[in-house]
């Protein structure tokens, strides 16, 4: 088994595909969401299409989706639709892949849903780290670890079924990643790479 690509955005990679609005269903495992850079007024269709892929097998989590406190969208209509994301995912019982830039007070909130919650592309200090872990989050790291001495603190510290690691829409070979952190946790490569699919397995079964 190769390397999984916790969150990517190209169809050859192995792991979770981000899959496009209007996209249709790929041939392999896949995530379905509204990016918030994505809503639009039409967003209710658009989730409502969202709602439909995601009910296919290959659809392992809903996401990315989430909170974005940089881009021009209104921050109420970014909350309702996150919480709409976060009632599906209960209703059909599937992790959520987030995605949030400036606004994790915020998402601790939800740390109440019924489903795994992971933040992807973590690249933020380690007290944000620890108050996410302790709220029951996941964390999916990327390039960023590849050089960031602070990233890889946290990691060396973070339990390890908590972990992900993905290259996002970075153009880099996720067994770089996997050599860094297999050496930052002190353990053999194979290792980590069982873990990360069980780690998978595990907010599958748990969604
Ligand atoms: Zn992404």
């Amino acid at each position: 088994m190769g390397f999984l690509d916790f969150h990517h955005h190209q169809l050859s990679k192995t792991g979770i595909y981000n899959l496009n609005l209007n996209e249709e269903i790929p041939a392999g495992k896949f995530s379905a969401g509204l990016h918030p850079k994505d809503i639009t007024e039409n967003w209710k269709s658009d989730f409502e299409k969202i709602k439909t892929v995601s009910l296919s097998e290959k659809c392992l989590a809903i996401g990315e989706c989430g909170l974005d406190g940089i881009i021009n969208i209104d921050e109420n209509l970014q909350n309702d639709i996150f919480k709409a994301h976060i009632h599906w995912a209960e209703e059909i019982h599937k992790p959520i892949i987030i995605h949030c830039v400036r606004r994790f007070s915020q998402i601790l909130h939800y740390k109440t849903a019924k489903v795994s919650l992971v933040i992807h592309g973590f690249n933020k200090k380690e007290n944000v780290a620890q108050e996410l872990l302790d709220a029951g989050f996941h964390l999916s790291f990327g390039r960023a670890t590849l050089e960031n001495l602070s990233l890889q603190k946290i990691i060396k510290n973070l339990p390890i079924q908590r972990l992900f690691l993905e290259t996002d829409d970075a153009d880099f070979k996720i067994n770089k990643l996997y050599e860094k952190v297999a050496e930052i946790k002190s353990i053999t490569l194979e290792n980590l790479r069982d873990q990360m699919w069980e780690n998978l397995d595990n907010i599958v079964r748990n969604g």
